[in-house]
């Protein structure tokens, strides 16, 4: 907060494609997709013509008693792209919200089938999963989540595989993913009472992108099964796209029972947010008239027309563009020139899949200086990027929509700014 008044950040006025223009009209590319939202690019005419075409039709009306024709739409065409066995939709505004729709089905279902002993649920060290209070309760970053800790319930936390710094001391190449046991142990020591076990599949995002290794997800999945308790993917920064596939699941083709999805959903137009569940968790809540099993849980804009139309034409131009098929070549290419990241001195890590990625520096203390990587945000976006750090973790996540050259031109001001940072020492 300090450091904050005297940041003179860039106020946005415009956007086109990947470029952001701020109100002295210099351009920065987008190369955080205005925080992990941005699909498509700005301004992309298919998706504000559906805006627009909506807005002559209705703006916003409410879900509680009604139902509106994007959202029920949108529904549909979001269980026909998510993974197998995910048949439900229930929207809400944020990640956050998302998130705690997801815990609070968990937990509503084992209490509609007379396990109501089922209430632990799991979390990652490292798991990000939003602010609110029952997401932050599902969170393990110290920096974001301690603080609230007295006003959080308990929640066991398994580990989460941070190959950089394993604390086993093991190595990705020759490792057999022993991270693996610590889940097997909490979910032992809490035999019978575990409701959830909730994951940032394939990667966690506000943790520094750390990258699990082939095969974690599936065995997650394997053992939450047997434990008898639901899966929570929390798809909110990896679905639509960002990891190379439509969703992170698909990548080792799990389905959870219980999926998240926000950003990417609207394009990053809109906040809009849809928890989705399997068939046999939505029938746990239709009761009968003696006993009604109301999931009480609904926000003023819930399934708010706009958004819902906004995302209509982002899946709209998935499919027109074939956004998913073109990526390929994009996602080689990141990945070849992110490797030059390995050239700079201060570079540690470098962690990616799909258009995410995560270049950690070497500790401050190490290296006896103030947080290189904000300095070399501030650095870049005198070059003309929009990048942000977490921790000492550059975050590269361009929308998918950047083409070859200005991935290229990405790479190079973050390249050029660390060398800055480091001409003048660190
Ligand atoms: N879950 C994950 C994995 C996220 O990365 C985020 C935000 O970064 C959230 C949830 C929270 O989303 P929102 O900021 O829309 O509340």
């Amino acid at each position: 907060m300090l450091d904050w008044p005297e940041d003179d950040a860039p106020i946005i006025a415009q956007a086109q494609g990947c470029k952001l223009i701020d109100t002295q009209g210099r351009s920065y590319i987008d190369g955080v997709s205005s925080l992990w939202a941005n699909v498509h690019g700005h301004r992309h005419p298919l998706i504000d013509r559906a805006i627009k075409e909506q807005l002559d039709r209705v703006a916003h009306s409410t879900l509680l008693g009604l139902s509106n024709v994007p959202s029920i739409e949108l529904a549909q065409k979001l269980i026909d792209v998510a993974p197998p066995g995910l048949t439900r939709v229930f929207y809400s505004d944020s990640g956050s919200t998302a998130m705690e729709v997801a815990l609070k089905i968990a937990f509503s279902y084992f209490v509609n089938i007379d396990q109501p002993q089922r209430n632990v649920f799991v979390r990652f060290d490292g798991a990000y999963h939003g602010d609110t209070l029952g997401a932050v309760g599902l969170g393990a970053i110290d920096a974001f989540h301690e603080l609230y800790r007295p006003l959080l319930f308990d929640a066991p936390v398994a580990q989460y595989p941070f190959c950089y710094r394993c604390p086993r001391g093991l190595k990705r190449e020759s490792c057999d993913m022993q991270c693996l046991e610590s889940l097997q142990s909490v979910l032992d020591q809490h035999k019978g009472t575990v409701a959830a076990v909730a994951i940032e599949p394939l990667v966690q995002g506000a943790a520094g992108l750390r990258v699990a290794p082939a095969g974690f997800l599936t065995q997650v999945a394997r053992l939450t099964r047997e434990a008898g308790a639901l899966l929570i993917c929390d798809e909110v920064a990896t679905g639509f796209g960002r990891t190379g596939a439509m969703f992170a699941c698909e990548h080792e083709n799990v389905s959870p029972d219980i999926m998240a999805l926000a950003k990417g959903i609207s394009g990053g137009y809109l906040p809009l947010a849809a928890t989705l569940t399997s068939e046999p968790v939505f029938e746990a809540f239709l009761g009968d008239e003696g006993a009604p099993r109301t999931f009480f849980h609904g926000h003023t804009y819930t399934g708010n027309p706009l958004a819902c139309a906004a995302a209509l034409a982002s899946l709209e131009v998935f499919d027109s563009e074939q956004v998913i098929a073109r990526l390929k070549p994009k996602v080689e290419l990141f990945a070849e020139l992110l490797q030059g990241f390995y050239e700079h001195r201060i570079v540690g890590d470098v962690r990616h899949i799909g258009l995410m990625a995560g270049i950690e520096l070497e500790p401050a203390q190490r290296l006896g200086t103030q947080s290189p990587a904000r300095r070399v945000i501030l650095e870049a976006r005198k070059l003309g990027a929009i990048l942000r750090p977490l921790g000492e973790v550059l975050v590269l996540m361009p929308p998918l929509a950047i083409d070859q050259t200005e991935l290229r031109a990405l790479v190079r001001i973050a390249r050029r700014a660390l060398s800055t940072v480091e001409e003048q020492g660190v």
